[in-house]
């Protein structure tokens, strides 16, 4: 299998990063406010938020495409605050592939190395070996437009690691691509960073391409960062509202604090008692609280009773089916996966709630 041999991972560090814009239509708000993050050596981090979140600028400054009003952005040990992207080794893969419709294939990743005056057979070796790597070997005499999205797609990634960078980083690199395409790419792109280790930053608004594809996800809104961590962290411990209906859905239930120390909460739900994880910042007995339940860690089972709830809708979606449910002042949303009796309650339908008994997070806000 083909390699290039590639520099020693680096980390990347912004402290304090500020961005506003003197044009902007909100005026000198900040588009990137006070944003820290730290990326691992070889580590792939995803920038994930809303529209307008600051995660493109976020990007543009650390590859040198724009610069932070306040703050510092390391590579390695190196401030490279206000060095010139050129000059910072850092290979981009932007979502119009920017590719060159006159040029071959193989021209289009040669055109870098020939700017730079490259001897011809350094090119030649260097050009075929990044093809290989990504899938395109033998596709050099052929022009762009003869190749499929996912493969032009690749002619963008091939030109960005030809000159064996430090760093990769992708800007929504899979929306012009089909569903289907979207999932095999973003495959495909994985396995290569490994393969590679390079330090890498990607930038989507697309929640599961970025579950899939990253080791840690930064979740953005409104210029900040509010959580930064594994997907199944985020997941599993959601630290406010926003975050926990951003990364899939949730049921936020109110309930009350019984009793809490260092390791976690005992808080009643819905006639119910749960052992929580604690809070940050950490709650105490009498709070009142929300916890956050998934719909698939609901269980419904039919039967009436003190207690119960009934069935207010009921969708079918064949491998799952999806309810919403009425608890008491709650409406709760569950799925039931399968076949099982759970799938097959009817709207109206007396059903008892069981939520699980530990391990949910509280929110706060
Ligand atoms: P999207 O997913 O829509 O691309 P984003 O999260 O990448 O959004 P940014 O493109 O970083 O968000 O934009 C953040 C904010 O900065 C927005 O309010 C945007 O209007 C503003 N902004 C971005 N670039 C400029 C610019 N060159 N001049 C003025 N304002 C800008």
């Amino acid at each position: 299998m083909a390699s290039i041999p590639t520099p020693q991972p680096v980390p990347i560090r912004l402290e304090g990063i500020v961005k506003r814009f003197d044009h902007n239509v909100k005026g000198r708000i900040a588009a990137v406010d006070n944003v820290d993050i730290s990326v691992a050596p070889g580590e792939l981090l995803t920038l994930l938020g809303p529209s307008g979140c600051g995660k493109t600028t976020t990007l543009r400054m650390i590859a040198g495409f724009e610069h932070p009003t306040e703050g510092s952005i390391f590579i390695g040990d190196h401030d490279v605050t206000r060095l010139r992207a050129n000059e910072r080794n850092i290979g981009f893969v932007f979502q119009n592939y920017a590719i060159f419709p006159h040029l071959s294939v193989f021209e289009n990743v040669a055109y870098g190395l020939r700017v730079q005056g490259r001897p011809e057979a350094e090119i030649r070796s260097a050009v075929e070996q990044v093809l290989d790597l990504v899938g395109l070997g033998g596709y050099g005499t052929q022009q762009p437009h003869q190749l499929s999205g996912g493969e032009q797609q690749r002619i963008a990634l091939a030109r960005a690691i030809v000159f064996q960078p430090r760093i990769l980083m992708f800007d929504e690199p899979l929306s012009n691509l089909d569903a289907k395409l979207r999932g095999q790419m973003r495959g495909e792109i994985r396995e290569l960073q490994k393969r590679l280790g390079i330090t890498t930053v990607y930038v989507t608004h697309d929640q599961e391409e970025a579950m899939a594809i990253s080791d840690r996800i930064a979740v953005m809104n409104h210029g900040s960062v509010v959580q930064i961590d594994t997907a199944e962290a985020l997941y599993a411990r959601p630290c406010n509202a926003f975050m926990a209906n951003f990364i899939g859905k949730s049921n936020l239930l109110p309930g009350q604090v019984l009793q809490a120390d260092a390791r976690g909460a005992q808080v009643r739900v819905l006639d119910q008692t749960l052992q929580c994880l604690q809070a940050a910042p950490e709650v105490r007995a009498g709070d009142a609280v929300r916890v956050v339940v998934r719909p698939e860690q609901i269980s419904l089972a039919p039967g009436g009773g003190p207690g119960s709830a009934s069935v207010i809708s009921r969708t079918f979606l064949g491998e799952k089916t999806e309810y919403q449910v009425q608890a008491g002042t709650a409406t709760l949303h569950a799925v039931a996966y399968g076949a099982g009796a759970s799938a097959r309650l009817a709207e109206g339908q007396a059903v008892q709630v069981v939520l699980p008994a530990e391990g949910n997070a509280i929110i706060r806000d």
